[in-house]
């Protein structure tokens, strides 16, 4: 088993959004990430199998960000992970629930993950003591994004960055199909009203689930998309997907 914090963890990060990034380079500085954006601990067995999920469409400069910090350390926290980048087509309004439910059953069907870490492509962690794994609740990575706006992601129940295991989000019947158009315009309102001392409860996601009253009829057990394409990058997987419409 791999020690626990693992040992290579160094604590509190500079992150710094001044520089372009590369991602040929960032692949020739990442040898042991495999294709498709696959890594595991080489001299010990990962504490857990987690893939990382994100929302995605029309966020190239964000997402070479996120690959350029997020390999090394999901790499130093000694995980046996995978990303997946969903990415949504066509014009319609974007559904970043759905993108992640569509996440969470496609990467099942090519590993055996234990645990889901579902992140919005603007939230890099400042400090790599911060897990991408999970635990015995649902929880809610705190993470933070300067310089694209710093904010805490605590504006929706599943926003920002979140761990579920699979047990977890199979027993809440995974995100909501039917929120679309979420993300951006909720920022005013969440932003005044925002305390940012004020830590998640833990628990938060199961009550909210379980006194949702759509939560058995509207889920993963009534997901329904189309993989349009995915494609193997060195550094993640792109699955583009077909979601549909808020009327069909
Ligand atoms: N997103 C995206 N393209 C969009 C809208 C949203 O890729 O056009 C994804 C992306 O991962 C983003 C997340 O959904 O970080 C949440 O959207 P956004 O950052 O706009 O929402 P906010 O930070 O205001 O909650
Ligand atoms: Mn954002």
């Amino acid at each position: 088993m791999s020690p626990e914090p693992a040992t290579l963890l160094v604590g509190a990060l500079r992150v710094d959004f001044s520089q372009p990034v590369n991602l040929d380079e960032v692949a020739r500085i990442n040898p042991e990430v495999k294709a498709g954006g696959r890594s595991a601990p080489k001299d010990c067995i990962a504490l857990q199998k987690v893939a990382v999920i994100i929302p995605f469409r029309n966020r190239e400069e964000h997402l070479k960000y996120w690959l350029y910090y997020l390999h090394p350390i999901l790499q130093r926290q000694q995980l046996d992970y995978g990303v997946y980048v969903i990415n949504q087509d066509g014009e319609e309004e974007f559904n970043r629930a759905k993108l992640l439910n569509i996440g969470f059953a496609e990467a099942l069907k090519e590993y055996d993950y234990d645990c889901f870490v579902f992140s919005d492509v603007d939230l890099i962690p400042m400090d790599d003591r911060n897990t991408y794994k999970c635990y015995s609740q649902p929880r809610h990575l705190s993470v933070s994004m300067d310089k694209f706006g710093f904010r805490l992601p605590y504006n929706q129940y599943f926003g920002g960055v979140s761990a579920l295991s699979k047990e977890q989000f199979t027993k809440i019947n995974g995100f909501p199909n039917n929120y679309w158009g979420w993300g951006g315009e909720d920022d005013d309102i969440y932003n005044s009203s925002r305390d940012p001392k004020n830590e998640p409860n833990p628990e938060r996601f199961d009550r909210i689930a379980h006194t949702r009253e759509t939560m058995n009829s509207d889920g993963l057990n009534t997901l329904s998309y189309k993989v349009l394409r995915t494609d193997k990058y060195p550094l993640y997987t792109k699955i583009t997907v077909d979601i549909g419409s808020p009327k069909s």
